[in-house]
């Protein structure tokens, strides 16, 4: 007997002492089915601050697309994922499109599917990398570095990609997309969503990270979702994390309809299916949203870490079992 198998067997003789545990075993049960016998790593702080910190530096001018600093950003994407063993999405990290308005690439990496049939289904986890470039001088700074927005989800992506690696245990196709153009009108995402419809691919939900890199004040989970009601995506979250409350509705989001404008939208339309986005900006816990002082300096690594741990239990499901639904308004 494996050392899960008797803490499962001990936690039996626990609960059978008391019928009001036996939910709580039930939990135990499937957390130990799914999730915790495969020892989950756990997101590291120091890489996340290493990543945010690479990417929100002035020598990246902002990240501005189709400028060189945004280049930059993108090889170390490419090579981060490359280091990880995440695999080139279809022959090619880089995904490049073409608008009226910019030239840009996506930088774009998978894990394929284990389970015969599974595999056909496939799970975007996502974040904009790119962020507005430079603007009007304060104080002799012109740099808007972008490390809130979005810096931070991108180094969450990355974390999460790191932790998937490491489990090296997902039936559903994973596709980790790192988007360009988003400030300039979601322009990488929805090139992906829309090649991905042309290629057949059957996308079963898709999961983005956005500005993730500050605490909530006085909310009982740690990231809230957009569009919290257009699917049973939150639930699932809470659900499969046994040991917080993951997610929320931000009255907020709904009110200028988050929902709509970031990465997971795009998904959204193109395949009718759960595409939502994490985030803890709140309205209130941060004064530099696209203004030179979004510097690494305000923002909080072992948050993004604890949203990404908070997070995982959640993404193991949707990766693994759970397919989830949208809700009729
Ligand atoms: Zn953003």
């Amino acid at each position: 007997m494996n050392k899960f198998l008797s803490l499962f067997a001990a936690l039996i003789l626990v609960a059978c002492s008391s019928t009001k545990q036996v939910a709580t075993v039930d939990r135990a049960a499937n957390a130990l089915s799914s999730n915790m016998e495969l020892k989950i790593p756990v997101a590291s702080a120091t890489s996340i601050a290493t990543d945010v910190a690479f990417l929100a530096s002035d020598d990246l001018e902002g990240r501005d697309t189709g400028s060189d600093g945004i280049l930059k950003a993108a090889s170390y994407l490419r090579e981060r994922l490359e280091n990880l063993g995440v695999k080139p999405y279809e022959g090619s990290y880089l995904d490049p499109f073409e608008t009226e308005k910019v030239n840009g690439f996506n930088v774009v990496g998978m894990l394929p599917g284990s389970d015969g049939i599974l595999k056909d289904e496939v799970i975007v986890i996502g974040a904009h990398y790119d962020h507005i470039g430079l603007i009007d001088a304060v104080e002799g700074d012109s740099i808007a570095n972008g490390a809130n927005d979005n810096a931070t989800g991108t180094a969450s992506v990355l974390a999460i990609a790191e932790i998937l690696t490491k489990l090296d245990f997902n039936r559903r196709t994973v596709v980790f997309a790192f988007f360009s153009a988003e400030e300039k009108g979601l322009l990488g995402s929805k090139h992906l969503a829309a090649k991905m419809k042309a290629e057949n691919k059957n996308v079963v939900a898709m999961i983005n990270y956005e500005m993730t890199g500050v605490p909530m004040v006085d909310t009982p989970y740690i990231a809230y979702l957009t569009g919290y009601d257009t699917s049973n995506m939150g639930e699932v979250f809470n659900n499969a994390n046994i040991k917080r409350i993951v997610t929320g509705k931000l009255e907020q989001a709904a009110q200028y309809q988050l929902y709509k404008r970031s990465d997971n939208y795009p998904f959204a339309l193109e395949f009718n299916v759960p595409a939502q986005t994490f985030s803890t900006f709140d309205f209130t816990n941060f004064d530099h949203y696209h203004k030179v002082g979004d510097e690494i300096q305000h923002v909080n690594a072992n948050h993004m870490a604890a949203v990404v741990d908070a997070t995982i239990p959640g993404l193991l499901d949707i990766i693994n079992k759970s397919l989830l639904k949208m809700k009729t308004p």
